[in-house]
């Protein structure tokens, strides 16, 4: 029998896992610690995932606290990946073995032609305003481990007192139609389900129907084609994309057969306004993906 569409499938579930959190291996303002500290305290929340940008640098830590503390983690990764041209598309990878060459050499590409964006972002500011690279860097929360971003330059342009918040920075300096702004050379979302897929690891899309961060929506066509090549699931709930997206969205997976996931897109205080826990993942959707996955979940 066909499910009728309710109003909670545009809310999600009330209680399950947050697979979509940033720590300060990223652009998140919070340890993996502390990350594990606040899951262990939330009613409802049954787990979370660790998602850090183009990184598993973060998984030691969290694994270490998830172990200690008894709060369930799914080892992942948001992947920054490019879609013609047009667009910048972010990839949820979930537990994938971390050692499979071509994703680690895909991450560590991708992280250095960050660096490289990030300071040539940093000179063009620095000639209008008083911030340097080395300031910047200041802003990184593991040096030479973080994935650095335009988060970063956000809290320079903070702690040099250009702008009150992380987001008057977007709103403004380093907006995407900033003249200061450049885009991260990344690899093709094709490639990256392709490399993700051959780690063992389990695809979602996040935060597709976003209208804030997508200057080119994602059309169905263009999510048949990923799913052909093994996306495995549609991030639905998230804070960003709009009840009529979500419909969308919905409509899609069911068609495709992908799964729906939830996530915050916690970056802790003072890095987003995201709460933990604000948008979930039912746990049965969690057994799937753990079944598709190469790696366990911890705990
Ligand atoms: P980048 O990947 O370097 O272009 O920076 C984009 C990242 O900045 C995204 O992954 C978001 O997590 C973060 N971001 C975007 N908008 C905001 C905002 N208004 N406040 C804080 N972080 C943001
Ligand atoms: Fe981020
Ligand atoms: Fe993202
Ligand atoms: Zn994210």
């Amino acid at each position: 029998m066909e499910k009728k569409e309710g109003p909670e499938d545009l809310i999600g579930p009330r209680e399950g896992w947050d697979l979509h959190c940033h720590t300060v291996f990223s652009d998140g303002r919070a340890t993996p610690a502390r990350l594990i500290d606040e899951a262990r305290t939330l009613p409802g929340l049954h787990g979370v995932a660790i998602t850090d940008h183009d990184s598993t640098a973060g998984w030691k830590d969290a694994v270490q606290a998830a172990r200690t503390a008894g709060v369930p983690l799914i080892r992942g990764a948001e992947i920054t990946a490019d879609w013609k041209g047009r667009t910048s598309v972010h990839l949820l990878a979930w537990l994938f073995d971390p050692a499979e060459k071509t994703l680690a050499d895909l991450f560590a590409r991708t992280r250095d032609a960050r660096v490289e964006r990030t300071r040539r972002m940093v000179e063009a500011i620095s000639r209008d305003y008083p911030i340097t690279w080395d300031d910047v860097l200041a802003q990184t929360g593991k040096a030479g481990l973080t994935t650095i971003g335009r988060p970063h330059i956000a809290d320079a342009l903070v702690a040099a007192g250009v702008v009150r918040t992380r987001s008057q920075a977007f709103d403004t300096i380093i907006s995407g139609s900033s003249k200061y702004y450049l885009p991260v050379r990344s690899p093709d979302a094709l490639e990256v389900v392709n490399a993700v897929r051959a780690a063992g690891g389990v695809v979602g899309l996040a935060h597709a129907a976003s209208p804030t961060r997508n200057r080119y929506l994602l059309t169905d066509d263009d999510i048949a084609l990923f799913a052909s090549h093994g996306l495995a699931a549609l991030e639905v709930w998230h804070r960003e994309n709009p009840p009529a997206g979500r419909r969308r969205l919905l409509m899609l997976a069911r068609r495709l057969g992908l799964l729906v996931t939830g996530g915050s897109d916690w970056h802790g205080a003072g890095g987003k306004p995201n709460r933990l826990g604000e948008n979930l993942t039912a746990d049965d959707v969690v057994a799937e993906i753990e079944k598709r996955g190469a790696i366990p979940i911890v705990g």
